[in-house]
C-alpha cells in the first residue's frame, strides 16, 4: 500500500501492508515457521521468527502507524508488553507510577520491579507537583495510565511531559483503555506506548497480545534487544488474530462508546445506583482534561451500587454481560474489580482509591443497548 496519510478508519483497514507480497492474498498469511533458509549461508530478511517475521511485522507496523510512530513489538501479552517497555530501567533506577493502576501492572511494579533492584515510588498522577516531588537523582522514568481504572483518574499528560522532558525521564504510557483512536500520545511527546491488544485492538476475547510502540530510534533499539532476548514475542496465528480485529475497531468503539453513554446516563438515574464514573458525563470531575487529551470518553464505565451487599444478586441475575476480568471484547463484559481485576491489591490501597465492594464496571459491547439496558434494569430491580 503506498504511503500516505490515510485517515484513521482507512488505516485499520489497510494497515500499511494489506496484502501478500508474493501471491495477492488480501490479507498477510500467518506466516507459521520458526526459522528461514539462509540461501548460501546468508540470512535473508528473516532469519529465526523470534527476531522477527513477516506475520509479526505487519501488525507491528500497524499499531506504530496508528500511534503515529515508526516502531513496534508484539509481545505474547499485556504484561509481556509492560516488562518490555520496563527493560528500558535497569538495577539501581527509580520509577515513578501512580498507585491507581491496572491490577497486573500493580503487581508487576509492587512485586517483580523490586526484585530487578528498581524501586517504585506511588504517587497521586492527578496532582503534577507530586509527581514531581517524587524525583529524586536516580529517577529515569514514569509510568502513566490515564484514565486509570476503574477509578477514572486522569492525568495532565501534557503536564507530566514537560516534567519528564525538563528532568530527562523516560514517559511510558499503557493506552489500552483509549486506543490510539481516541488518545494520540505519541504527538503529546510520550517516549513509549504500551497497549494490551488483549482488550480493544484484539476485541474478540479470543487472545492475550500485547505491544510496545516508540518513535525514537534510540529506543526502538534497546526495545528491540530485549524483546528479541528475552523472547515473549507474539505468535504468528496470534498476530493474524490481531491485525483482523484491528480493521473493525473504529465501527467497535463508536458502537460501543454511543452504547456505554447510554448506560451511563441511564445507571445513573436508577435508584439502587450510587454513582456512575464515565467520562462522558457531564459531571466527570475530570471531563476538561480529559477531553483536552483524548478523542473521546471510551466504552467502559465503572458504576457503585448504594448497597454493596447486593453485588452478587446483581452478578447472579443479569444474563447478556460475561462476568470476568477483562474489557474491549464486542460482548460486554462485567468486571467486580474488588474481587477479580484487581484482587492483586491489598484491601487499604483499594480502599484508598475508591476501589469499593459495591463498584461494577461494565466494557460494553456492542450488543444492542436496549437489551443490555433491560437487562441491567431487570437486575437492578
Ligand atoms: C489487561 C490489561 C493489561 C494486561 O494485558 P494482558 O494482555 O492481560 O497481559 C495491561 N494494562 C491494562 C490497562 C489492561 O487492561
Amino acid at each position: 500500500m503506498a504511503e500516505k496519510n490515510y485517515r484513521v478508519a482507512t488505516q485499520l483497514v489497510h494497515q500499511r501492508q494489506d496484502r501478500d507480497p508474493y501471491t495477492g492474498a488480501a490479507t498477510v498469511p500467518i506466516y507459521q515457521a520458526s526459522t528461514y533458509h539462509h540461501p548460501e549461508g546468508k540470512p535473508g530478511s528473516y532469519d529465526y521468527a523470534r527476531s522477527g517475521n513477516p506475520s509479526r511485522e505487519q501488525v507491528e507496523q500497524a499499531v506504530a502507524l496508528l500511534e503515529g510512530a515508526r516502531y513496534g513489538f508484539a509481545c505474547a501479552s499485556g504484561m509481556a508488553a509492560i516488562g518490555t517497555a520496563l527493560s528500558l530501567l535497569k538495577s539501581g533506577d527509580h520509577l515513578i507510577a501512580p498507585e491507581d493502576l491496572y491490577g497486573g501492572s500493580y503487581r508487576y511494579l509492587t512485586q517483580l520491579l523490586p526484585d530487578l533492584g528498581i524501586e517504585v515510588s506511588y504517587v497521586d498522577f492527578t496532582a503534577v507537583e507530586q509527581i514531581a516531588a517524587a524525583i529524586n537523582p536516580r529517577t529515569r522514568g514514569i509510568f502513566i495510565e490515564t484514565p486509570s481504572n476503574p477509578s477514572f483518574l486522569v492525568s495532565d499528560l501534557r503536564a507530566i511531559v514537560a516534567l519528564a522532558k525538563q528532568h530527562q525521564l523516560l514517559t511510558l504510557l499503557d493506552n489500552t483503555f483509549m486506543t490510539p483512536l481516541l488518545q494520540r500520545t505519541i504527538e503529546l511527546g510520550v517516549d513509549v506506548v504500551i497497549h494490551s491488544a488483549t482488550k480493544f485492538l484484539g476485541g474478540h476475547s479470543d487472545l492475550l497480545a500485547g505491544i510496545v510502540v516508540t518513535d525514537d530510534e534510540h529506543l526502538a533499539k534497546r526495545l528491540k534487544r530485549f524483546h528479541n532476548g528475552f523472547g515473549a514475542v507474539l505468535g504468528p496465528f496470534d498476530c493474524f488474530l490481531v491485525s483482523r480485529g484491528l480493521k473493525t475497531l473504529k465501527l467497535r468503539l463508536d458502537a460501543a462508546q454511543q452504547s456505554a453513554l447510554t448506560l451511563a446516563e441511564r445507571l445513573r438515574e436508577h435508584r439502587a445506583v450510587k454513582r456512575v464514573i464515565y467520562p462522558g458525563l457531564d459531571d466527570f470531575a475530570q471531563r476538561k482534561l480529559h477531553f483536552s487529551q483524548a478523542g473521546g470518553a471510551g466504552a467502559v464505565l465503572s458504576f457503585e451500587l448504594k448497597d454493596a451487599g447486593r453485588v452478587s444478586d446483581l452478578l447472579r441475575d443479569v444474563h447478556l454481560p460475561i462476568i470476568a476480568p477483562s474489557l474491549g471484547g464486542v460482548e460486554t463484559i462485567l468486571t467486580h474489580c474488588w474481587s477479580m481485576s484487581h484482587a492483586a491489591m491489598p484491601v487499604e490501597v483499594k480502599q484508598r482509591l475508591g476501589i469499593g465492594a459495591g463498584l461494577l464496571r461494565i466494557s460494553v459491547g456492542i450488543e444492542d443497548v436496549e437489551d443490555l439496558w433491560e437487562d441491567f434494569y431487570s437486575a437492578l430491580n
